[in-house]
């Protein structure tokens, strides 16, 4: 229970419509018990007539009785309107909160977190657990109030008509109580693994809708139904397990509620012919046995939904209370200039405990080029990462002209960065949205000049839509220099005051590539700029190259000297150039 103490914020921050909602709750009740009494009256009424004919106005009675019940019905049902306008309405609203506040902790935490995590189980936090707590503070508080208020009515109403009956009346409702707990915990352990299923068959289908290409041209379909069947056979298997235990709960509730009416007709007879009730309260008990009865039965679900929503309730915390790895320690302002230097840096990532870097060493002179080159996996990309602070380092140190890296702004650090990742991811959207991604404002001829600096300008013109093409998960199909050269494009509309460029010609043919390097020669001419890759030909404008090898800096110089004497970079550029 003591996970659902987060929710308390929201509560307090609507408190105002969460206080009407109860108040609508309680009116609705007591339009809900009035009817009971009415019956009585009529009844007895009725009784009275027969046995001394009086006037004949008794139909004239029994239609205002009849009224006044309907009346009541009216009134309750506007009532109980409100209180689902008033507390399903502030769930919504909660709910919208928490699916925020879940989603913007998602865009703090670093790298390392999404490497931990399956990203099923992220979705999973944000809709369906999402869905179990919004349960919880809109139907199950409605539905507990509702028992609390109503319980209060009908049984003073009760006690005040016969104790006796009352107590016998009710002696069997605690133990619908119990037994409902029961069946419904049993239920919730088993919707549990039903639920535990349905995460599984969504991991399943999410993988092979992404890998789909690979899969079928490794015609591994078959495979992928077989996981896909033997994952749904067993969801079914759990949820047919889950029906047979809610096939008891209906019959349960039935049979205690018959064992209260027979109990009710029995007792209040003998009480009736002891002359100590009329026989109106019979008919009086029988509705209240049965407005009690759904109410004590929803006690075991409520008390289920109220566990479900704690479980999900405390998966959710799990996340939200993560500390990112990567803190921003300075919110003031900073200027990013001056040259780089790396100090001695090292990095071990943690869940596979590879020594990406190994005290490695080197400058950047502010405005100058620097190459980094080395076969894959020689920790290039880590050095691209560790630089954005994506990453941490382990030790060693990072300044930008004397200002260690952690005592810069992060978000003027990463702002002042274009970095260019290999894949070119692109989002769904719009060409012209995706080049312009860096900035809200949306600048016509300068998207068409990236474009152009980037050679992809002729490319977007000859589709249809021009940069309204849509590309990405449901758009046009780009080849990977496309993409590429997109990303390019979009760090160009950026115009940081750093450039690197991750391995991201890889897929780009050599012309293209001399083009691009030309135009981005003109562009960085002034701004410092970092180029990885592990194809020599792209460090035609490098002033300095550093050669990595397995985490470790082998040598370092400008091209000329590096072809110049034997060694790692002299050997691959040989077997390069031959091609
Ligand atoms: P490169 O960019 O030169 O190909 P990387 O910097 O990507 O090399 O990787 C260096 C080493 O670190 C590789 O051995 C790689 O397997 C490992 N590595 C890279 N990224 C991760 C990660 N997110 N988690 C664990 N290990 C990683
Ligand atoms: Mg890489």
């Amino acid at each position: 229970m003591h996970h659902l103490k987060y929710l308390n914020k929201f509560f307090w921050k609507y408190k105002q419509i969460l206080c009407l909602g109860i108040v609508f709750i309680i009116v609705a009740n007591i339009f809900a018990i009035y009817p009971a009494e009415f019956v009585r009256e009529a009844l007895d009424y009725v009784l009275k007539n027969m046995k001394e004919p009086k006037t004949g106005n008794l139909s004239n009675k029994l239609l205002n009785y009849g009224l006044l019940i309907v009346g009541c019905a009216i009134l309750k049902g506007i009532f109980l309107y409100f209180m689902r306008q008033t507390i399903i309405v502030m769930s919504r609203k909660i709910e919208f909160d928490i699916k925020n506040e879940i989603f913007n902790k998602y865009q703090e935490l670093s790298i390392s977190f999404y490497n931990e995590n399956k990203i099923g189980d992220l979705m999973n936090r944000i809709t369906e657990d999402v869905t179990s707590v919004r349960m919880y503070i809109g139907p199950t508080l409605m539905y507990a109030i509702n028992i609390i208020v109503l319980f209060s009515l009908v049984i003073t109403k009760m006690l005040a008509v016969s104790k006796t009956l009352t107590a016998f009346v009710l002696f069997p409702l605690p133990i619908l109580a119990i037994s409902i707990y029961f069946v419904s915990s049993k239920i919730n352990r088993q919707s549990e693994q039903v639920q535990a299923q349905l995460s599984e068959i969504t991991s399943i289908s999410q993988e092979t809708f992404s890998g789909i290409q690979i899969i079928k041209s490794f015609t591994n379909e078959d495979n992928s139904v077989k996981a896909f069947f033997n994952s749904c056979k067993e969801y079914t298997r759990k949820q047919i397990k889950l029906v047979k235990i809610e096939a008891v709960f209906i019959p349960l509730i039935i049979t205690l509620i018959g064992l209260s009416t027979i109990l009710t007709i029995y007792v209040g007879g003998l009480e009736v012919f002891a002359k100590r009730i009329s026989a109106g309260n019979i008919a009086e008990f029988i509705i209240y046995v049965n407005m009690l009865a759904w109410p004590v039965a929803s006690i075991g679900w409520v008390t289920s939904l109220i566990q479900r929503a704690s479980a999900s309730q405390e998966r959710i915390n799990e996340f939200l209370n993560i500390e990112p790895r990567i803190v921003n320690y300075n919110n003031d302002k900073t200027i990013i200039n001056g040259d780089l230097s790396f100090k001695d840096i090292s990095l071990t990532y943690r869940d596979t405990k590879i020594k990406a870097l190994d005290k490695i060493s080197f400058e950047v002179k502010e405005g100058s080029t620097l190459g980094i080159f080395g076969k894959t996996g020689s920790g290039k990309s880590t050095i691209a990462n560790i630089i954005c602070r994506i990453l941490d380092l382990d030790s060693g140190n990072i300044l930008f002209g004397k200002t260690p890296i952690k005592k810069l702004n992060l978000n003027n650090l990463r702002s002042s960065i274009g970095y260019i990742p290999q894949d070119g991811y692109l989002f769904s959207g719009t060409i012209k949205e995706n080049i312009a991604f860096s900035k809200d404002l949306i600048d016509e001829n300068q998207i068409i000049l990236s474009a152009k600096k980037a050679d992809i300008l002729d490319e977007i013109n000859q589709f249809p839509d021009g940069f309204n093409t849509i590309v990405g998960e449901r758009g046009v199909q780009l080849s990977g220099g496309q993409r590429q050269r997109l990303a390019i494009a979009r760090a160009f509309y950026k115009d940081p005051d750093i450039y690197i460029f991750d391995d991201c010609l890889s897929a780009v043919d050599a012309n293209k590539e001399k083009e691009i390097l030309k135009n981005l020669h003109n562009e960085t001419k002034n701004k410092t700029t970092i180029i990885i890759s592990h194809r020599i030909s792209t460090f035609q404008n490098a002033d300095k190259i550093i050669v990595l090898k397995e985490g470790i800096l082998i040598d370092s110089g400008k091209h000329e000297e590096l072809i110049s004497r034997e060694g790692f970079y002299k050997e691959i550029h040989l077997s390069q150039s031959k091609i």
